[in-house]
Parts: structure tokens; sequence; C-alpha cells
């Protein structure tokens, strides 16, 4: 293991607009940064190159890892074609677009990973504000999963969520802030359907992020 580098950042990375702002938001508060991509059993593995493709115009040394096992534990109709998406959120819980365990899986592997390549840093897109009913995008989670991975691996992580508590037009904001408001725009992939930029324009994904964008295309041209 390489001695711990504080000044490095790893962002779990899914080629996404909150990632992709992530990793600029990295960029600018951290002298190296790295990508980390996982490939979890997505319906639309174009976003793993789109991600690799973000990474390298970003100038990023980009990683990928298949953990498609984790697609396959909880039944979702982000990983399984047989499943109808919901496309509003039920009243008794998360709607099915929410992959069980994601995050505690995505951030335990990109820990260990960082701890081999001497980073303490992880950097996420996480968000409460805007969140379908998703419990592992919540503060209090991440918070305590960053002290276990602390106790488990005695080390000193920081897991940063620069979008935790902004809404999706807030977020488009602090990519134009950034110098990101194009690459988030035109070379990111949100949609659950799997379309780049403003995506198919139906599923709750594109709906969020085009209300997000529009709100803040009006804030913008205000000013
Ligand atoms: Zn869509």
């Amino acid at each position: 293991m390489k001695p711990i580098n504080k000044e490095t950042a790893l962002v779990v990375f899914s080629g996404g607009q909150d990632s992709t702002t992530c990793l600029f938001w990295a960029k600018k508060n951290f002298k190296s940064v790295e990508a980390l991509t996982f490939i979890y059993g997505q319906k639309h593995v174009a976003e793993v190159e789109i991600a690799e493709q973000i990474a390298k115009e970003a100038g990023v040394p980009w990683h990928k890892m298949d953990v498609s096992f984790i697609g396959k534990l909880g039944r979702n109709s982000l990983t399984d074609s047989s499943v109808v998406m919901d496309q509003d959120k039920p009243a008794d819980g998360p709607p099915n677009t929410f992959v069980p365990g994601r995050n505690l899986f995505f951030l335990s592997i990109a820990a260990v990973f960082a701890r081999e390549h001497g980073i303490s840093h992880l950097v996420t897109g996480v968000s409460e504000t805007d969140f379908s009913g998703y419990p592992d995008c919540r503060d209090a989670f991440i918070k305590s999963l960053n002290v276990s991975l602390n106790l488990s691996m005695d080390e000193q992580f920081v897991i940063h969520t620069p979008l935790m508590w902004i809404d999706k037009s807030q977020t488009w904001a602090l990519a134009d802030e950034l110098g990101a408001f194009d690459i988030v725009r035109y070379r990111t992939l949100t949609c659950y359907n799997g379309i780049p930029s403003d995506g198919c324009g139906e599923c709750p994904a594109c709906k969020l992020r085009r209300e997000g964008l529009e709100k803040y295309l009006k804030i913008r041209s205000r000013v």
C-alpha cells in the first residue's frame, strides 16, 4: 500500500450529471483526481464508455470495475429489463429504480480501492434534496458508512458529498461555476433509457434533470 495521499480524491463516477459535476468539483478542490466507474449490471452499458470519454477529456485517470453481482442481488428496473420502471414514487417506498445496496457496495469498494492507491478522500454525487426516496443517498447513511469504513480498515477516509444539500438547478449552477456546464449538458448520460445529453425526456431522471436545467437557465438569464 502506498502512503496516504491527502491531496488526491477518488470520484465514484457514473458519467451522469451529478458525478460529472463532482468530478469537476474535485478537480477544483484537490491537487489530483482519479475516477472509478462501476459496471453493476446496468442495462445501458453505454454509460461506462461515456464515463471513460469524459474522464479522458477532463484529464483524469479512469478506472473501471465489474461488480455486476450487485444488479442481480436486488430486483430493480435499472438492471432487469423485465421490470417495468416506476414513473412516480410509490407511497410505500422508493421507486423500483432503486438498486438495493448500490451506494453501500460502491463506496465500500471505492474505499478499499482508494486505500490501495494511498487515497483517503472519496467523492460521491448523492443528494438528499432531490432523492427519489433512495435511502442510500441520505446524509445519515453516508456519515454512518464513513465511520464504518474508517473502523473497518483503521483509516481516516473522508467521504465528500458536494451535492448533498443542493437541488438539481443548483447542481447546474455549480457545474457552470466550475466551467463544466457544456460538458455536463451535452456529454453526460443521466437518462434511465440510456440516451445521452437531454435524454429521452420522459423517464423520471430526464424529468428531474430538465426541470432543474429550466429553472437554472431562467435564473441565469436574469443575471
Ligand atoms: Zn430519460
